[in-house]
């Protein structure tokens, strides 16, 4: 597909976040022409398409916190894009209660309602998910379960109503020259744009050579959902259990679980976020089951490993990256953040003032000068600590 005229920005990847950064564009009504560059517009194959949809809005972070919020005040504005169910946090053990009064305390300076309750309590608020032999937990009312799918819909075709352009097509290269961006290459032409955006998630090293390293790592995740049953006439809350790195939610007609808890794996990706199952994943799905009661008889009916990216400090890298200008990223980001961070990339690229904090925690050049192998290393050590973040401020 070559074109005529340039495009001022060429968005390539429709996952979560290409699509957020595309309605958030296009809600200026300035007269720029955007196009949206997807290799399958007809199915989400990236990560986006087998997230299960958890957002806990508190974050180490104070940035990511604060986009998390901003975030899920987007998805509410979905129709049916956001469910407000709450969120747990147990803990089994003394040590995971200080951890969690920490988190207690840092999410009320930050504005977020959260409350320690019993364990007792959380099982009665979430009597599929949670155990009543646990020691406390916390409980975050305003967390809850996004739908990606719902959320990349609407923000697409509300993009594609003002004007944007979405264009399946398959980018082979970033053409640059005289140190600018000029454009994308597709196995069917080359496009023009002004700028060009990599929102290509756990591919966003494929298209070109960086000044910096830009360490976006994908890693292999294994994820379950459980046999159908009746819909529950109750709600429940999400329910992680930090100590043990599982996380489990109702999907409505079945349960899903999820597991960090072994050692970290980078998988390369081919055309869709999953991965070949890995055979030690069956013991790690075992042991989190453990921990749901056995009333809930929870119990694989459909398997997989997903692929995410992972970073060295756990943060995503959204912005300019330098050496090439008009060259931009928008990777790493989970759904908690997607929205929150397609708007701070927005009001960069219309070059409104900026946060400088948000600015210096997302900087894709933050890595300059760091080798490589031990970014990636560090990148795989945070899958472990998935929720802990060395946030550079
Ligand atoms: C199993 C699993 C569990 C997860 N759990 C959660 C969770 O509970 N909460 C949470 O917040 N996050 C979760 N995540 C992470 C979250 O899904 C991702 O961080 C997020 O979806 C990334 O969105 P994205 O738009 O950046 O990338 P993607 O959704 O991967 O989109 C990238 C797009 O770029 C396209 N593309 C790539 N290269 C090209 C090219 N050369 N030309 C054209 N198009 C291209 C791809 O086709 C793809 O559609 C999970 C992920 C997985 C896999």
């Amino acid at each position: 597909m070559a074109t005529q005229h340039t495009y001022d920005v060429v968005i390539v990847g429709g996952g979560i976040v290409g699509s957020a950064l595309a309605y958030f564009l296009s809600l200026s009504n300035d007269g720029k022409k955007v196009a949206v560059i997807e290799r399958d517009l007809s199915r989400l194959n990236g990560s986006t398409g087998y997230a299960p949809g958890f957002v806990g809005q508190f974050n180490e972070s104070e940035v990511l916190t604060r986009l998390a919020i901003d975030s899920v005040g987007e998805y509410l504005k979905v129709p049916g894009g956001f469910d407000q169910v709450g969120g747990l946090e147990v803990a089994t053990s003394t040590a995971g209660v200080e951890k969690l009064r920490w988190r207690l305390e840092t999410a009320r300076e930050r504005g977020l309602k959260a409350e320690l309750i019993s364990a007792q309590r959380a099982a009665e608020m979430a009597h599929d998910l949670v155990k009543g032999d646990n020691v406390s937990a916390l409980y975050f009312p305003a967390d809850g379960t996004a739908n990606p799918a719902a959320i990349t819909g609407y923000f697409q075709s509300e993009a594609r109503a003002r004007g944007v352009e979405f264009v399946e097509g398959d980018v082979s290269e970033v053409c640059r020259g005289s140190g600018r961006v000029k454009g994308v290459m597709t196995f069917s032409g080359f496009i023009p744009a002004e700028r060009v955006v990599l929102a290509t998630g756990i591919w966003a090293r494929n298209l070109c050579d960086f000044e910096v390293p830009i360490p976006v790592i994908s890693v292999a995740h294994p994820y379950m959902y459980g046999k159908y049953r009746e819909p529950k006439p109750y709600k429940s809350p999400f329910v992680r259990y930090p100590e043990h790195h599982v996380y489990v939610r109702d999907h409505g007609p079945f349960f899903g679980l999820g597991s960090y808890d072994h050692k970290p794996i980078a998988e390369k990706p081919n055309e869709t976020a999953v991965g070949n199952w890995v055979e030690e994943f069956d013991t790690t799905l075992h042991r989190a089951l453990r921990f749901i009661p056995e009333k809930t008889n929870l119990a694989p009916r459909e398997k997989f490993n997903g692929l995410f990216s992972m970073t060295p400090d756990n943060m995503p890298l959204v912005g300019e990256i330098p050496g090439t200008e008009g060259l931009y990223i928008a990777a790493a980001v989970w759904v908690t953040h997607a929205a929150g961070s397609a708007k701070f990339l927005t009001q960069m690229i219309k070059g409104e003032t900026l946060d400088a904090v948000v600015r210096k925690a997302l900087d894709p050049s933050r890595f300059r000068g760091c080798d490589m192998e031990r970014l990636e290393r560090e990148s795989l050590h945070c899958y472990n600590n998935i929720y802990s973040t060395h946030e550079a401020i």
